[in-house]
């Protein structure tokens, strides 16, 4: 029994030197993946419920490794976050999506939105408003083309410098959104106390609000109280016609979800807006 305990000691020991091998090597290649260009953003269409037309777009970022092809950010974003490489990450999407955004309103669509997502640490860093002012003027743009996604966890672990940072941004135009909504301790309380623009309802409750009927309440709720504070909303992971339809009865602001596109890449973009544009 000694024995066969000692060899499973062994075994899970070598399973955890393997993981942080992994791990390590994980880290290795994110350092190099962003001077080496390996970084891309698509863009994902949102539609507003009301005219049903194309208003703008979130930005997902996409790694194509070497080896590995595209990986999920859900694989890497933890790992940007643990290392502090989220923030020079970070500045990177947001230029790239300060030339999105040039594009797009040169090829028509003037007023174009496009939502980003910030990490708790990148939207903390105090350098943040300025540098994305360098950004915007590099291209020539306003901050009110631009929705900065945060989620709960980064309000509620430091409200005063969050809502600090908010009303920096603020005045420099951006719409603020709170991401995710309903999946973290979000309170109401702070809700009513911060610049929020736009609250966006988490896929994994709309993805099944057809046959659960406890998400069906909380996605109506939702949308209700959002209301009644006078801003926003986003309903994300929107699949089917059918929850399209269900999302305009209760009065919800703007849709996102593969009923109506998948993220698009670069080259699959400009396509799409101009089908758009010749509807
Ligand atoms: P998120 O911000 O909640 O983004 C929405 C995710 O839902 C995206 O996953 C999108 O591709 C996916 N999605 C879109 N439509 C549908 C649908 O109809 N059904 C379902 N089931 N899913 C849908 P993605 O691109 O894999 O991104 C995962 C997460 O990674 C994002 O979740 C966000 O938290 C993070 N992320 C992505 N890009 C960035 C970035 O540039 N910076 C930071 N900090 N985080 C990012
Ligand atoms: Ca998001
Ligand atoms: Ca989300
Ligand atoms: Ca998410």
């Amino acid at each position: 029994a000694k024995a066969s305990g000692r060899n499973c000691y062994v075994v899970f020991n070598q399973q955890m030197s393997a993981d942080l091998a992994a791990r390590i090597q994980l880290e290795t290649e994110l350092r190099q993946a962003l001077l080496l260009q390996q970084f891309s953003l698509s863009l994902q269409p949102q539609v507003n419920l009301n005219s049903g037309k194309l208003c703008g777009f979130e930005a997902l970022i996409r790694w194509q490794h070497p080896q590995r092809g595209i990986v999920a950010p859900d694989e890497f974003i933890p790992v940007l976050e643990q290392t502090q490489l989220i923030v020079d990450v970070g500045y990177w999407v947001f230029d790239r999506s300060c030339r999105y955004c040039a594009e797009l309103i040169a090829a028509g669509l003037n007023d174009v939105t496009i939502a980003v997502n910030i990490s708790a640490d990148q939207f903390l860093h105090t350098k943040l408003p300025d540098r994305f002012g360098q950004i915007l003027q590099r291209y020539g743009l306003s901050g009110h083309h631009f929705e900065l996604e945060i989620t709960e966890s980064t309000l509620i672990n430091n409200f005063s410098e969050t809502l600090g940072m908010m009303y920096r941004l603020k005045a420099q135009g951006f719409r603020l959104a709170i991401d995710d909504f309903g999946t973290g301790y979000s309170s109401l309380n702070y809700l009513k106390q911060m610049p929020v623009d736009v609250i966006k309802i988490d896929k994994s409750f709309v993805v099944n609000m057809l046959d659960n009927p406890q998400d069906y309440q909380i996605v109506a709720s939702t949308i209700a109280m959002v209301q009644k504070l006078g801003l926003q909303v986003v309903a994300e992971g929107v699949e089917s016609l059918a929850v399209v339809k269900l999302l305009q009865q209760h009065q919800c602001d703007f849709a996102q979800g593969y009923y109506f596109s998948m993220p698009l890449a670069e080259t699959q973009l400009l396509a799409f807006v101009q089908q758009v544009l010749q509807q």
